[in-house]
């Protein structure tokens, strides 16, 4: 594996459903379609669970967009290690796998967009960019997609302590709820907030594979399938200006321009004023102009 540049071909190993995944997942779907609004027919749900659940959508979307994502994926800002691993921690609580293998990922679909080893292939339809990729088991040669992962002591912290942060992540709102009131707003907060949640996060990520792939314009690259879509932004903490984000992966805005909803990109410039982030990457405007008159001209 050694020394093959990461744009040389990767041999695949067979691709086959992963049944610890589909069977995990059906149950979120269950638990999330099913028993959240039959909990919320016979019980009701109170003003805490409606608060934790709030509260967790934005700290798990952020652990993902500016943790997963814009920081351990791209680099595009460099922080403090104690917001490392808070980022780490909400990225777990969203239930995306480890920063290890989601950043491996996430890297290996921008230099391979659109092609057989891109794991979220848009080119492979809606349903398998969206959702399919997860159930199925792909096992590709990740080394050199890891840059620098490996020796990075917080995410290999993360991938040691991922599935007690993971149950954290659904004993918090039960634990919120059962002090409260008790077992029943123990369980009606475990379930709005856990998996009435996660499960509304994962598809607004999925939706960035999918929907961002397939629908909107392409003003700043025409190079990949990759689209802005405003509406997708509004769901994932501004995620969904995705042709910028693949023209210019390295900026720590997804959303360059001022009138772009991009909480994220907020999130990070609030922690650069505060001294708690810096070395925020920026591509200058005159660059972003000149792509998008290429764009324009048919280049
Ligand atoms: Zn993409
Ligand atoms: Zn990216």
């Amino acid at each position: 594996m050694k020394g093959r540049k990461p744009t040389e071909p990767i041999i695949l190993e067979k691709r086959e459903w992963n049944p610890a995944t589909i069977v995990l997942f059906s149950l979120m779907v269950l638990l999330a379609v099913v028993a959240v609004p039959v909990f919320g027919f016979m019980h009701g749900y109170i003003w805490l669970d409606w608060t934790m659940f709030g509260v967790l959508y934005v700290v798990r979307a952020l652990g993902i967009t500016v943790g997963y994502h814009r920081l351990f994926t791209h680099r595009s800002f460099e922080c403090k290690d104690w917001i490392r691993i808070t980022l780490l921690i909400a990225g777990g609580w969203a239930l995306e796998n480890t920063a290890r293998k989601w950043c491996s990922d996430h890297a290996r679909h921008h230099a391979r967009a659109d092609q057989e080893d891109d794991p979220y292939n848009a080119k492979r339809g809606f349903w398998y960019s969206h959702i399919g990729w997860v159930l199925q088991r792909t096992t590709y040669y990740s080394e050199e997609y890891t840059f620098g992962l490996l020796e990075d002591w917080t995410v290999m912290w993360q991938e040691r302590w991922y599935v007690p942060i993971v149950l954290s992540g659904f004993a918090l709102p039960f634990l919120v709820g059962y002090i409260h009131g008790g077992w029943i707003r123990g369980l009606g907060c475990f379930l709005l907030a856990g998996f009435g949640c996660v499960f509304l996060v994962l598809n607004s990520t999925f939706c960035i594979n999918s929907v961002c792939h397939l629908w909107g314009a392409q003003p700043y690259t025409t190079s990949n399938s990759s689209r802005d879509c405003w509406w997708v932004s509004l769901i994932t903490m501004g995620e969904g200006y995705h042709n910028y984000h693949h023209a210019f992966p390295r900026d720590y805005r997804n959303g360059p321009l001022r009138r772009n909803f991009d909480p994220s990109k907020w999130f990070v410039f609030g922690l650069s004023l505060v001294g708690l982030a810096w070395n925020l990457k920026r591509i200058p405007d005159w660059k972003r102009e000149a792509a998008r008159h290429a764009v324009l001209n048919g280049g």
